[in-house]
């Protein structure tokens, strides 16, 4: 058993100093407040819960920042969805799985300790199924293990272009199965997590466009307990075609025809009503924003106001993973509020601290959205753990809540210093234990990719 002591460490009930962390097979055996060190303790400064990432396609990450150029179009969420399915159409089962171990070890390396991999890639190249429906599920698994990061794998089921169940197009032919299909991937989705550690499997209807009503009824009598995540809500137009097709908006036809409760995470909905909002709220499903990629996506602002009077919960997400970062996420969350409403610290609401409200709303909401029964630093639960770097100038004379606000608002990802993922160190210094190796795979088949 190791031994943490941190002078001052955010628990549930809130800040505490001189904490001792007992780490016990993964978990938290024993959380002390006002403790003394003991021989043999790794001592650090600050020590914080680490974050769950509630909403991620890993493979993404492969194509950061080349589709930053205009077209001769205007460009939207539709033009550079294209060039996404273009990007996916090239990459075989490694690619994949090398790209995915990057962007884990990355996300550890900003304080997320957790993924939920919204995992919607099943079938080869061509389109055509492996002879293992689990082939790409077994390398989300494999590049989760590789880098450490706790996993709640979430298969996706796709089966149509759009709503009203129009055929798939070519380009999301790799995405498809039938109701059969995804009960084998399901299967082979548990086996493919099986070996590790608090990893979770939840599912996932892609959309109210990619699945008919009579599916979606069919694959929620799959498992009474476990997460489920929805993308809905996300742009106008689907919004519009939603109307054209059922008379009500996303949010308004889910909540007419389905019982959305805590289990559920509604991933983006950014387009809603005052009444979706105060509907969502009091479901308790979590919304998962994420704020980087609906600003990258230019998708829109999410009524955080609005939620946010109504008790609502929320987690964050890096999705596109065009930029993956737990600060660069909560500042943005704040930041697009201070925008649209010309006003500042919104997210607290009437807590003090706007930093501590983002973070502990994200930990709570990413927690609940992934399966994880035990949120923070507290007996029992897993030992993820993020440890900052008390001597970056950004934290300078700062304690309590002005770390929080400090490192999310004035600093970066270089404060910190080292990441427990389920009590294994696998960042210290800023530096993920195979950040060499992983990096060096990963170029070597984006070389191959985009030469391509
Ligand atoms: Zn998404």
């Amino acid at each position: 058993m190791i031994g943490l002591f941190f002078e001052e460490a955010l628990l549930p009930q809130g800040w505490a100093r001189n904490v001792r962390m007992v780490l016990d097979q993964g978990r938290l055996g024993s959380v002390e407040a006002e403790a003394s060190t003991q021989s043999g303790d790794e001592r650090h400064r600050i020590g914080l819960p680490g974050l769950p990432n509630l909403h991620s396609h890993a493979f993404q990450r492969g194509m950061a920042g080349l589709t930053e150029i205009r077209g001769a179009t205007a460009d939207n969420f539709w033009t550079w969805r294209d060039l996404m399915y273009r990007f996916v159409g090239r990459m075989t089962a490694d690619d994949i799985e090398a790209v995915a171990a990057q962007a884990y070890v990355e996300m550890l390396e900003s304080g997320f300790t957790r993924v939920g991999e919204f995992h919607y890639i099943h079938h080869d190249v061509s389109g055509a199924a492996y002879s293992n429906i689990g082939e790409l599920a077994e390398r989300i698994a494999a590049s989760a293990q590789a880098s450490g990061i706790g996993l709640t794998l979430l298969p996706v089921f796709y089966a149509h272009a759009g709503f009203g169940g129009r055929a798939p197009d070519r380009g999301q032919q790799r995405f498809i199965n039938d109701i059969d299909g995804f009960l084998r991937l399901m299967d082979a989705s548990r086996r493919a997590v099986a070996g590790q550690q608090g990893a979770v499997v939840g599912f996932a209807p892609h959309s109210l466009r990619a699945v008919t009503p009579k599916e979606l009824n069919t694959i929620l009598q799959l498992d009474g307990d476990c997460p489920v995540h929805m993308h809905i809500a996300e742009q106008a137009k689907e919004v519009d075609e939603c109307v054209e097709w059922s008379g009500k908006r996303p949010l308004q036809w889910l909540f007419d025809h389905v019982a959305v409760d805590r289990r559920w995470c509604l991933v983006h909905a950014t387009h809603t009503t005052t009444d979706e909002i105060g509907h969502l709220a009091e479901s308790g499903a979590v919304v998962g924003l994420c704020p980087i990629t609906e600003a990258n996506l230019g998708d829109g602002t999410f009524n955080v106001m609005g939620f946010r009077d109504h008790g609502g919960t929320f987690g964050i997400g890096s999705d596109s993973n065009v930029l993956i970062g737990v600060t660069d996420e909560l500042r943005q969350l704040e930041y697009s509020q201070r925008l649209a409403h010309r006003a500042r610290n919104i997210v607290a609401g009437t807590t003090a601290s706007t930093g501590r409200a983002l973070f502990e709303g994200a930990l709570k909401g990413g927690s609940q959205a992934l399966g994880v029964a035990t949120a923070g630093l507290t007996e029992g639960g897993f030992a993820d753990i993020v440890s900052l770097d008390a001597g970056h100038v950004a934290l300078a004379g700062r304690s309590g809540d002005a770390i929080l606000d400090s490192w999310i608002f004035g600093a970066g990802r270089s404060v910190v210093d080292c990441v427990w993922a389920r009590g294994h160190k696998v960042v210290q210094g800023g530096r993920h234990h195979a950040r060499e190796t992983i990096a060096r795979w990963f170029r070597q088949k984006l070389q191959g990719l985009l030469a391509a």
